[in-house]
């Protein structure tokens, strides 16, 4: 079942066009991975789709109800960005129940859900500290776990591991494909590695200037890249 249609989903700043439509259908727990150069609108559709910008026309639909009818704290997408974006002056535990507290969550229920989001990403034992007595990966973990305490049905990573040493990454990525195993969200996953697109992704989005150059599995984009571009960002020699 698709749980998000993006249907000619366009989107401009002023005259500048920065997606020109956008046609995709992502299936209930699919891994999908967007790849694509530097400034071709990748954040740009996870923020659309997440509801912190406004479509300049087409429609985003989540559980076939169109996102502009659904207040963004209630679309069920959690986003964890490339820089964590934590509170500096609030410790790990609050960082993670903040949101919740917002919604007037039962005090149980959020104790509940920071236990059970920490336990999984094993930031158990950081939970009295502040972020900047934490490591980058440690505060990604962080980051992955305010994510998680949303029980969202679709998870956004805006390039969630660009900041962090390769050694880190290399782990982060498993740790990460592990979670989608063990909770069958719908994930999407920005990056520019080609690693991380052909190991993490159940469908690989190639974006060019806002608009999908080709959409397939990891092995179908390399072995049948449509075009020079494709082959180029992960498709084989030609
Ligand atoms: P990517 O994430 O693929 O690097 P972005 O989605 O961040 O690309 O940006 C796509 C294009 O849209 C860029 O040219 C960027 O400068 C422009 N852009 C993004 N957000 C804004 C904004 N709020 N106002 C004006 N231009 C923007
Ligand atoms: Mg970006």
């Amino acid at each position: 079942m698709a749980n998000l249609t993006l249907q000619n989903v366009k989107k401009s700043f002023g005259a500048v066009e920065v997606i020109p439509g956008v046609d995709l259908e992502i299936m209930d727990g699919e891994f999908v991975v967007f790849v694509g150069p530097s400034g071709c609108g990748k954040s740009t559709l996870l923020r659309l789709i997440a509801g912190l910008e406004d479509v300049s026309d087409g429609d985003i639909r989540i559980d076939n109800a169109s996102v502009v009818d659904v207040p963004a704290a209630d679309r069920g997408v959690a986003m964890v960005f490339q820089s964590y974006a934590l509170y500096p002056h609030m410790t790990v535990r609050e960082n993670l129940s903040f949101g919740l507290e917002n919604i007037r969550m039962d005090k149980a229920e959020i104790n509940r859900r920071v236990s059970d989001a920490a336990r999984l990403l094993q930031i158990e034992q950081l939970l009295e500290r502040r972020p900047k007595q934490l490591s980058g990966g440690q505060r990604q973990r962080v980051a992955i776990g305010r994510a998680i305490t949303r029980d969202p049905k679709i998870f956004l990573f805006d390039e969630p591991l660009s900041n962090l040493d390769a050694e880190l990454r290399v782990l982060m990525r498993v740790e990460i494909t592990k979670l989608h195993e063990r909770l069958g969200n719908t994930m999407i996953y920005v990056t520019h590695d080609q690693i991380e697109a052909m190991t993490m992704a159940d469908k690989i989005v190639v974006l060019r200037k806002g608009i999908i150059e080709q959409v397939g599995a990891p092995l179908e984009l390399y072995n049948h890249p449509r075009n020079l571009f494709v082959a180029g960002f992960i498709g084989s020699p030609r």
